[in-house]
């Protein structure tokens, strides 16, 4: 078998078999095929496709380029949950202790952010001390003891997506269906999932602008999941505006805390409480939605969530007084209000340009490896469709740099657009795949 083969084989739009496959994968990985053939490939998938048994096979080759995680001895069922990125998105932060405290032990592994979407791991490391890099040991050993495990992905998982998906971002071969779908299953397969929430974002702030794109990815992603004997189901969820108020890492951090103490905002409290029903589901303690979603949220109420929370900083090593007073957070030195140029309606908080604002202030990264300020970032006050009067505060802007706030200034005028007439409100939810 030839590379050049498999490369001309898509060019001219043939589906390849899974041996084809797998020597891509293989080679590619091993080093033995170069960039620039799987680049040439890459473009040809995208152009021309995978059906849904080729994307599948892609997903296993690349799920085990490495190591395979296996669960069964540490947990009765391995959960997991992945969004597909977007602007405020913590919920992993609230989740996470709400259906360990509902009795289901959860060890997840995160990614950072990277453009305008936010990342876990980036918001987690802003609690002083918590580290993001355990060890596959490390992983295993605080979930059988601890219950509870939020960390990087370690290097050994996965290694042909890291290096195809480091490649694709360079080459313009990021927005494939079958290539984003095919790098987050394989990712969630080789980390041990058994069953998986995939919270698949559409909008403005969000990989995918429509609903029928949203919707053909996160019917290939359940599919994938069922071809390899693994159970997800995928929500279709709003990302035209921010989630929450909070933008920014420890910004967002404190927001979590406020929604793991029951209170924090509606949406994304709802958020949070539909994410989880759907895990409580998948894990076998709920038998519906409804009942899931009232056994989350007696965790909130009961305080339990939290301190599971708790238990998850100090375990990993963060320093607890931190989330205990959540004002010890990093702060930013400047915090200054943008209003409303005029009164009437909010039509528009635009996610993409509040996660680039966010970036201009430091709070995320242009390219991999790039530092953060975790304390910087933005409070959005308004959601679509609300009120608002001319001078009210729309936005709060937290920036360590004059400049930067200046330039951030500017890309949320942009950002907010009001209407006279009344706006009605965004969606959160377009609808569930795979129940
Ligand atoms: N997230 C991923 O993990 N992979 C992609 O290809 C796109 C988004």
């Amino acid at each position: 078998m030839r590379a050049v083969d498999i490369i001309i084989k898509k060019r001219d739009k043939h589906p390849l078999t899974t041996e084809e496959i797998n020597f891509f994968i293989q080679g590619y990985t091993r080093g033995d095929i170069p960039d620039y053939q799987a680049a040439a490939w890459a473009m040809a998938v995208l152009l021309n496709g995978m059906d849904p048994r080729e994307t599948t096979d892609l997903t296993l080759a690349m799920a085990h380029s490495g190591d395979v995680l296996d669960l069964s001895g540490v947990v009765d069922i391995a959960l997991d949950k992945h969004s597909t990125g977007g602007v405020g998105d913590k919920t992993t932060l609230v989740v996470l202790p709400m259906v360990v405290a509902a009795g289901i032990p959860v060890g997840k592994m995160s990614g950072r952010g990277l453009g305008f979407s936010g990342g876990t791991l980036d918001k987690m490391e802003s609690i002083p001390g918590y580290r993001t890099d355990l060890t596959t040991e490390e992983f295993l050993t605080q979930l059988k003891e601890v219950g509870i495990v939020l960390t990087g992905q370690s290097a050994d998982l996965a290694p042909a997506d890291g290096k195809l998906y480091a490649l694709r971002d360079v080459t313009g071969t990021v927005p494939s269906i079958p290539l984003i779908a095919s790098s987050i299953m394989s990712k969630k397969i080789a980390a041990g999932a058994q069953g998986i929430v995939l919270d698949v974002k559409i909008g403005l702030g969000a990989f995918m602008q429509t609903l029928e794109s949203a919707r053909e990815l996160a019917e290939l992603m359940v599919a994938i999941a069922a071809r390899a004997g693994r159970r997800a189901i995928a929500l279709l969820s709003d990302m035209n505006q921010p989630l929450g108020y909070a933008v920014g890492n420890a910004l967002e951090v404190k927001e979590a805390i406020e929604t793991l103490h029951n209170r924090g905002p509606a949406d994304f409290r709802e958020h949070c409480l539909k994410v989880a029903a759907h895990m409580l589901v998948l894990g076998g303690k709920a038998q519906n939605e409804a009942e899931g979603r009232a056994l989350a949220e007696q965790t909130l109420l009961d305080g339990s969530a939290w301190d599971e929370f708790r238990k998850l900083v100090q375990a990993q090593g963060g320093d607890v007084r931190y989330v205990e007073q959540p004002e010890r957070l990093p702060t930013a030195a400047l915090q200054e209000p943008l209003t409303a140029p005029q009164s009437g309606y909010v039509a528009q908080i635009h996610a993409r340009l509040v996660g680039e604002a966010a970036v201009v202030l430091g709070a995320g990264r242009e390219k991999k490896g790039d530092p953060i300020d975790h304390a910087v970032g933005i409070m959005v006050h308004k959601k679509v469709g609300e009120a608002v009067e001319a001078g009210e505060p729309v936005f709060t802007i937290h920036a360590n740099d004059p400049a930067k706030l200046a330039e951030a200034r500017q890309m949320l005028q942009q950002a907010l657009q009001i209407s006279a007439t009344p706006v009605e409100p965004l969606p959160h939810f377009y609808g569930v795949i795979g129940e």
